[in-house]
């Protein structure tokens, strides 16, 4: 039932958003099982929880992220069922994409890939990880690495919510995310108050963090006059460095009229990762999404 209502939740932010960019339906449209069945997975706990006792508030006011304190990937996680889970929501909204997928999915149900070592070597090396099956399977390794990062986010988000949990209130002054340590995808600036909050799309967390300076960076920014417009979208805008030459996507929020989903506004954006990839900048975070040959 309530898997049901929160199907519903974001269909309905999906159809918002179709009818805002009507030219991003298609992407949007692809992504919508994928979107669904994720926040379906996050919303359960893991089998095991973390000690987030040996998680330093010190360290996170120095900069620190939970990932580089704590191991966020333990051996106990239901690898296998969520790769399953997700594998299944990638070809519903993706069929091009099916004949890769089931070659992965049968190749986790014959227990010839075991989605867990993925994350075994994490800490950076989850590309090395993906080739060395890739080498020995002859599975696409796009495709296979994009089901990996969807499963990713699944575990990261659920260990984020855990985390901010146990932690409560923490002070944190980066511009990359406290928990997974990944640059965001795109900011959301409140219209009454002008705060600018940034959202990781690696693990769903969002943050506060300063409007005076470069996320990436940390170059002072002279306020609003380093943000890009699209001509009748006040709402939509760029934030850009020129030290750096990354771009954020930013939103500016009126009001609180309708439930977001952070991700979901960023696909929506992505004529907009056009328009700035078009002009030389680059993403601050990689996405399945604003990756653009
Ligand atoms: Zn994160
Ligand atoms: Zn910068």
């Amino acid at each position: 039932m309530e898997t049901n209502e929160e199907a519903t939740a974001i269909k309905d932010i999906i159809i918002r958003a179709v009818e805002q960019n009507p030219q991003n339906s298609e992407i949007l449209k692809a992504f919508e099982p994928v979107i669904i069945m994720q926040r379906h997975l996050a919303a359960q706990s893991s089998s095991k929880n973390l000690d987030c006792s040996l998680i330093d508030k010190e360290k996170l006011r120095a900069g620190v992220p939970v990932i580089s304190q704590i191991n966020l990937f333990l051996p106990e996680e239901s690898f296998k069922e969520i790769t399953l889970s997700m594998a299944s929501a990638v070809k519903e909204g993706m069929p091009q994409l099916t004949e890769n997928i089931d070659k992965i999915s049968g190749l986790i149900q014959e227990g010839k890939i075991n989605p867990a070592d993925y994350f075994k070597e994490s800490a950076g090396s989850e590309t090395k990880a993906t080739e060395g099956l890739n080498k020995d399977l002859k599975i696409s390794p796009s495709n296979a690495s994009f089901l990996m990062s969807l499963v990713s986010r699944v575990v990261l988000e659920r260990r984020a919510k855990e985390i901010t949990a146990a932690l409560g209130a923490f002070d944190w002054e980066k511009g990359y995310c406290p928990i997974c340590g990944e640059f965001p995808s795109i900011a959301l600036i409140e219209e009454e108050g002008g705060k600018r909050f940034l959202h990781c799309s690696s693990c769903g967390q969002d943050w506060r963090f300063t409007r005076v300076s470069c996320p990436y960076c940390e170059k002072e920014a002279l306020e609003g006059m380093d943000y890009f417009y699209v001509e009748n979208k006040t709402q939509e805008a760029a934030f850009v460095c020129d030290k750096c030459k990354k771009y954020l996507i930013t939103l500016y929020r009126a009001g609180k009229v309708f439930t977001r989903d952070m991700d979901i506004s960023a696909i929506n954006l992505i004529h907009m990762d056009i328009i700035m990839q078009g002009k030389g900048y680059e993403p601050m975070s990689i996405c399945a999404w604003n990756v653009l040959g």
